[in-house]
């Protein structure tokens, strides 16, 4: 028996890294329920039938797991956000942090487009972020800057590379010379099938690790439990270890070490304010949830 991860999955074929060797892989009939189907990302135990085919024997424990695209054990999100067009959105920066955290993914921010702006203006912007402790990448694809420093990110990590329809994560892409994009089209004409109806999901090697071909968070909706939310940005969740009550929403409860970190400006009263507009939305989805 050997242990690998699925790096690609296609036509009913899993295809299982290990020990820089890939082996096509089916699983056995107890993975059919689709609870119990492998992902790409998932860490398995495989037996080898020939050279470099094999059966899927079981998976190992999931750190977290994506729907769209369908794929697990997500280490960290490249989060680009551009400096100009569209213009810097610090809302959906923090609800978009939220949503990573919460599955246990470590964000990189990543603005691009800084070919576009006085840098200075976002640097000030960010100062909050990277005083929480956030690492925060500013490129320019356009100028081929800050290229370098992204391609450090990706070694022995699964990551995935999301962000807003025109903030450059293309061109970003192609900067680091990463070509994600297959063409759908060969692939459902080798199968015989419609193009909708290929699901294609696979982790391409980049800089010593691992990048998903289909990024993209599907919803933005605050899906969270409202004590989970509470938790899900690091520094809240380090904090609130002082908050005098446990569950503390640091809302209006007395003696929260959150809102004392915002009074003392160590959380940036904006970051706060989003937080209290998502807590907001959370508690309205949950009662939409229960009644
Ligand atoms: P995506 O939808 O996130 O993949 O964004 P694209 O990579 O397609 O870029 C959207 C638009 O922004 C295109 O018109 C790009 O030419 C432009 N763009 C991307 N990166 C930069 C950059 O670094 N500087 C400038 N000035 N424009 C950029
Ligand atoms: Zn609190």
């Amino acid at each position: 028996m050997q242990k690998g991860q699925i790096i690609k999955a296609l036509a009913g074929f899993y295809y299982v890294k290990s020990q820089g060797q890939v082996y096509q892989c089916r699983a056995r009939g107890k993975f059919r329920k689709d609870s119990l189907k492998p992902l790409v990302g998932d860490y398995c135990e495989f037996s080898i039938e020939n050279q470099n085919e094999g059966y899927i024997l079981s998976l190992l424990p999931r750190k977290n797991s994506l729907i769209r695209p369908p794929i697990c054990n997500v280490d960290q999100a490249l989060l680009v956000f551009s400096a100009k067009e569209p213009d810097m959105n610090l809302l959906l920066l923090d609800r978009f942090l939220i949503l990573i955290e919460h599955l246990q993914i470590q964000p990189i921010i990543c603005i691009s487009k800084m070919d576009l702006v006085d840098s200075s203006l976002i640097y000030h912007q960010m100062k909050p972020y990277e005083d929480a402790g956030y690492q925060v990448l500013y490129v320019s694809s356009k100028q081929e800057q800050g290229i370098e420093a992204v391609k450090n990110i990706f070694k022995d990590k699964v990551t995935v590379v999301t962000g807003q329809s025109g903030v450059g994560k293309s061109s970003l892409l192609n900067a680091l010379d990463i070509h994600l994009q297959i063409d759908t089209n060969e692939i459902s004409k080798a199968l015989g099938r419609g193009k909708h109806t290929t699901r294609h999901v696979e982790l391409i090697e980049m800089y010593g690790g691992y990048v998903a071909d289909t990024p993209g968070f599907s919803s933005l909706e605050l899906n969270i439990e409202p004590v989970d939310l509470a938790i899900s940005y690091h520094d809240f969740h380090e904090l609130s270890k002082q908050c005098k009550f446990r569950g503390c929403l640091h809302e209006s409860e007395p003696h929260c070490a959150v809102k004392n970190a915002v009074e003392q400006g160590k959380i940036s009263s904006q970051r706060y304010e989003h937080y209290l507009m998502f807590l907001k939305e959370s508690k309205l989805l949950k009662e939409k949830k229960y009644g």
